[in-house]
């Protein structure tokens, strides 16, 4: 199944077509988003018998992320080898864990404009929460997923290490949790913990590794996190990026006006985003 916000309703992605949930379902389901994560078993039923002959085709600039208001993010900081590595970072014996303020959060299309400082790209896989999870065992985690999609974490860097040490607010001006196109369940994916990511600057392509180098799987995050915090219906971990970031060029790289940023995981889907200059 793949879950889309098209103009803050949820739909359904069948093929390149949207199937409105609440309309489909005579009311039983949405429209708005978060509504549907609290009731995700009942949505999947639903789902997997919906009469898809209603859909109708789209433009990808309607779409806004899949899981808009989150009521927690967690974000993980040094989750790959070599993305530690190119920072002369150890690998951290837990997760470490930081947040991204949901006002941060839009769509797979929307113009990002850049603050004062150095934007840095970041790509990462998003999970999103489809169940309660109160200290979940790794086994059992996927299960508490509704899905995955692509995201990216953009992040300011002199914010971010002001003060010593401020990643929430450096990674949370307007625009900073790009996500999209599409929540894409677990059983679409040949092998959800094997999935191509990148992205893309002007077409150069500066990060491109595999989720399944990542320090903690999926299934050890939701665990981690679940062991101290409750995760809850629609919230969002956005799960750390590879190598391949600017801060750590020689010199260091950070995005420009009028550059495009494109995102993308295997089997979920490709963002776009232009980068502006803020408004006077
Ligand atoms: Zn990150």
């Amino acid at each position: 199944m793949r879950l889309i916000n098209l103009d803050s309703r949820a739909a359904l992605l069948i093929g390149d077509a949207a199937l409105d949930l609440a309309s489909a379902s005579n009311g039983r389901f949405g429209p708005d988003l978060a509504s549907v994560y609290d009731q995700w078993p009942a949505v999947r039923e639903f789902a997997a018998t919906a009469d898809g002959s209603a859909a109708t085709a789209f433009d990808a600039k309607r779409l806004g992320a899949p899981a808009p208001a989150p009521r927690q993010v967690f974000a993980i900081g040094m989750n790959y080898r070599a993305h530690a590595e190119e920072a002369g970072l150890a690998v951290p014996s837990i997760p470490a864990t930081f947040t991204k303020y949901p006002t941060c959060i839009v769509g797979p299309n929307s113009d990002v404009a850049l603050p004062t400082g150095n934007v840095d790209w970041e790509v990462e896989l998003v999970v999103v929460i489809g169940a309660r999870a109160e200290r979940v065992a790794v086994g059992d985690a996927w299960s508490y997923v509704a899905g995955l999609t692509v995201g990216q974490d953009l992040s300011e860097r002199v914010v971010q290490f002001g003060a010593g040490g401020q990643f929430a607010l450096g990674k949370s001006f307007p625009g900073f949790g790009p996500m999209g196109p599409a929540l894409v369940t677990p059983d679409e994916l040949d092998d959800p913990d094997d999935l191509a990511l990148g992205c893309s600057i002007n077409g150069e392509t500066v990060q491109d590794a595999r989720t399944s180098d990542m320090v903690f799987s999926v299934a050890q995050l939701v665990a981690e996190l679940s062991a101290v915090v409750p995760l809850l219906p629609g919230d969002v971990i956005y799960t750390g990026t590879p190598s391949g970031i600017g801060a750590t060029r020689q010199p260091p790289r950070f995005l420009q006006p009028g550059e495009v940023l494109e995102t993308w995981v295997e089997g979920i889907g490709r963002m776009q985003h232009r980068l502006v200059g803020a408004e006077s």
